[in-house]
């Protein structure tokens, strides 16, 4: 026997739930790429996208997941030879720089391991100590979707301002755009990355770089950016197909266009900050409750510090992959695997991690349908903890809406 039969979820940080709405958008038969509506429907994503970063600079599409995101982030202002400092403070801030040294940037870094965010003032000493101006470009991730850590973006501009450093603020914001808060140009972010795959509510295969005059600047000064890569065209096309540099993503096109309706047009993009802000704490205010030193615990102690996104956990190896599998089986609920918290997943330790995605099309009877099967694990496998985890993860709804 196996409970599961019903309508599956997939609460794994990224891809997350695409949307009825979105999938039925995308369900058609291909358009016309040469006229029709098509290149209106394309130019009507600009603003919205726009409308999520909290920018009036640019975006530049592209066909691709976050790592294409990272690649035109680099490609554009960075060449072989420059330098940037990485910041890394989970496994994607490491994969960033990875594929940063890849194409013959020199990578400086200061890790601030699995359980950290930033440390401004770390930040700040190897800036002060950067007395010539070699780094080019700072690379934070915003939300480390390995760790669940959401780093102080704002932080790192006053850093750069007091400094009086000119390297360009570069923020990975995939796990979290339309999720945690990002005001690209109050912040004074130079370039911001995401994908559709996340927050957004759409299949992966969109990537997105916004940026700024000044991130503009830096790369007419570059000597050579492929014709693929490049985000002039893209931001600023003057035929359809400079978009995308060819064939344009048409299915996604219009799945991202319904996205974007449910989004920015009737939730709103400040309601689903603060949607996304409940359904966190009450995952949370369940861990609070069940956290035991043989079972659950979250990954980042400071909830000041936690993203809304996604949450990132831990139980004695092998708990946590059976607390996954029992999910799948039983609950009909795929859990997020752990990322980057073990040397790999042939080591036991990799057991004992596991990630709750909770971004994009979520609500609370989603959540509450994760929290109530991990708590029908936690019993049934007799892993340590304290019942009324779902309860008071409730409280915080009822709290929420009162
Ligand atoms: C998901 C994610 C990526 C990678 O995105 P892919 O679509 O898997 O290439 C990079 N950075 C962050 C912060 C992410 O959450």
């Amino acid at each position: 026997m196996s409970l599961a039969h019903g309508r599956p979820y997939l609460a794994i940080p990224g891809p997350s739930v695409a949307p009825d709405r979105v999938l039925q958008a995308m369900h058609r038969p291909s358009p016309n790429i040469y006229a029709g509506e098509l290149p209106d429907l394309t130019a009507s994503l600009v603003p919205d996208l726009k409308g999520v970063a909290k920018t009036e600079g640019h975006v530049a599409m592209y066909i691709g997941n976050g790592h294409a995101a990272w690649e035109a982030s680099l490609a554009n202002v960075l060449a072989p030879g420059d330098v940037a400092l990485a910041l890394p403070t989970g496994r994607f801030g490491h994969g960033w720089a990875e594929m940063a040294r890849r194409i013959g940037i020199e990578i400086d870094v200061i890790d601030f391991g699995n359980q950290s965010d930033i440390d401004l003032a770390r930040v700040e000493a190897a800036l002060r100590a950067d007395k010539t101006g070699r780094i080019k470009a700072i690379l934070a991730v915003q939300v480390d979707t390995s760790t669940s850590v959401k780093n102080d973006i704002q932080g790192l501009r006053r850093v750069l301002d007091m400094v009086g450093h000119d390297a360009l603020l570069t923020v990975d914001s995939i796990a979290c755009l339309g999720v945690d808060e990002m005001h690209m140009d109050a912040w004074g972010v130079d370039i911001c990355l995401t994908g559709s795959q996340k927050g957004l509510m759409t299949p992966a295969g969109m990537a997105f770089v916004f940026f700024n005059d000044k991130a503009a600047e830096v790369r007419a000064k570059m000597e050579r950016v492929s014709s693929y890569w490049d985000w002039t065209p893209r931001a600023h096309p003057e035929e359809f197909f400079q978009y995308f540099f060819g064939t344009a993503p048409t299915h996604h096109i219009y799945g991202l266009r319904e996205a974007l309706n449910m989004l920015v047009h009737e939730e709103g993009v400040e309601a689903a900050w603060a949607r996304h802000a409940v359904l966190a704490r009450a995952v949370w205010a369940a861990f609070d409750v069940w956290a035991h030193p043989e079972g659950l615990a979250l990954n980042i102690k400071d909830p000041a510090k936690r993203s809304n996104a996604v949450t990132s956990a831990s139980a004695p190896a092998p708990k946590a992959t059976e607390l996954r599998e029992f999910m799948e089986r039983e609950i009909g609920v795929t859990l997020g695997i752990g990322i980057g918290m073990a040397p790999g997943a042939d080591d036991p330790a990799w057991h004992g991690y596991f990630r709750i995605g909770h971004m994009g099309h979520v609500n609370p009877h989603m959540l509450l349908g994760v929290l109530g099967g991990m708590e029908a694990g936690l019993q049934a496998l007799g892993i340590p903890h304290q019942a009324g985890g779902v309860t008071a993860a409730a409280s915080v709804i009822a709290e929420a809406t009162s």
